[in-house]
């Protein structure tokens, strides 16, 4: 691979402020938090704003056979988001447009950049909740959020990520533009191509678009804080409160 006809072929092919070579920023946003992993130099970082400009860069990258890294906000804890050597970064942080929240249908269409705490504030104004909570919910994307199958504490009572992921815009590998998954409630027939995405940490295509499961904006949450002289008497106090929460529902 001619790293020169690589940069060529995308400088002509996309706009001038979406190729970045600078090696200073091109380094800067290489990697992610797991300070760890092994990085790779980039020869290049393509700031997309649209579906298309990604799609245009991995059919160029896949003609001369660059290797590319999907990047949402750089806050993964495992080396994923970072720099092969010799490759191209795709950054996703300008698809950053919320396209439609519908209370009816009780979804989001979001591009993958959006920032997981933006949408659920965004939900949140017309009655709506996004649960997929991690602690990195102020900066991460939802793109990213989907790649990891990210969850937080409300997991237990409300899942994670793949519990909310309706369908996706996905560029696969060969830089097509594909649509998976359903906006329906129900969704029953042929291959779950979304569950294989979930979770698939841009190994398997680049998500640009996403639909999302909404629900009822809950009432405020209340902390509790209880002491314990023990680990044990802790986790039996988990269990009991599980028990009745169990019970409850059953009778309610
Ligand atoms: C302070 C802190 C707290 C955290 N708390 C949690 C937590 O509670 N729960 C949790 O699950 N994780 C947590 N994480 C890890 C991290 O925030 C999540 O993995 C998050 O989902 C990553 O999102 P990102 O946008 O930063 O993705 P990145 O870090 O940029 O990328 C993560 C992976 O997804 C791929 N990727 C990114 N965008 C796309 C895309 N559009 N299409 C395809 N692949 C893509 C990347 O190639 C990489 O493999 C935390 C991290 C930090 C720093």
């Amino acid at each position: 691979m001619n790293s020169a006809e690589v940069l060529a072929a995308l400088a002509a092919a996309l706009p001038s402020d979406a190729l970045i070579v600078d090696p200073d920023v091109t380094r800067s946003l290489s990697h992610d938090e797991a300070e760890w992993a092994p990085v790779g130099e980039p020869i290049a970082l393509i700031r997309a704003t649209s579906s298309d400009q990604v799609a245009t860069t991995v059919r160029i990258c896949a003609r001369f056979g660059v290797p590319v890294t999907a990047r949402g906000a750089g806050t993964g804890l495992s080396g994923g988001a970072n720099a092969i050597e010799g490759g191209v970064i795709i950054a996703l942080d300008r698809l950053n447009q919320i396209r439609l929240i519908d209370p009816l249908e009780r979804l989001a269409v979001v591009q993958a950049g959006v920032i997981n705490d933006e949408l659920r504030a965004t939900a949140a104004e017309q009655g709506l909740w996004y649960p997929p909570d991690p602690a990195s919910s102020p900066w991460s994307t939802i793109g990213g959020n989907i790649a990891t199958n990210a969850g937080g504490v409300c997991c237990v009572k409300y899942g994670v990520t793949k519990d909310y992921v309706l369908a996706l815009e996905v560029v696969t590998g060969t830089g097509d533009l594909v649509r998976l998954g359903r906006v329906t409630a129900k969704g029953v027939a042929g291959y779950d191509l979304v569950a294989l995405m979930v979770g698939s940490e841009g190994t398997l295509g680049i998500i640009t678009e996403a639909t999302v499961r909404l629900k009822p904006l809950p009432a405020a949450p209340r902390t509790i804080v209880g002491y314990f002289s023990s680990t044990v008497d802790a986790g039996e106090a988990a269990q009991a409160v599980a028990r009745r929460a169990s019970s409850r529902r059953r009778w309610n």
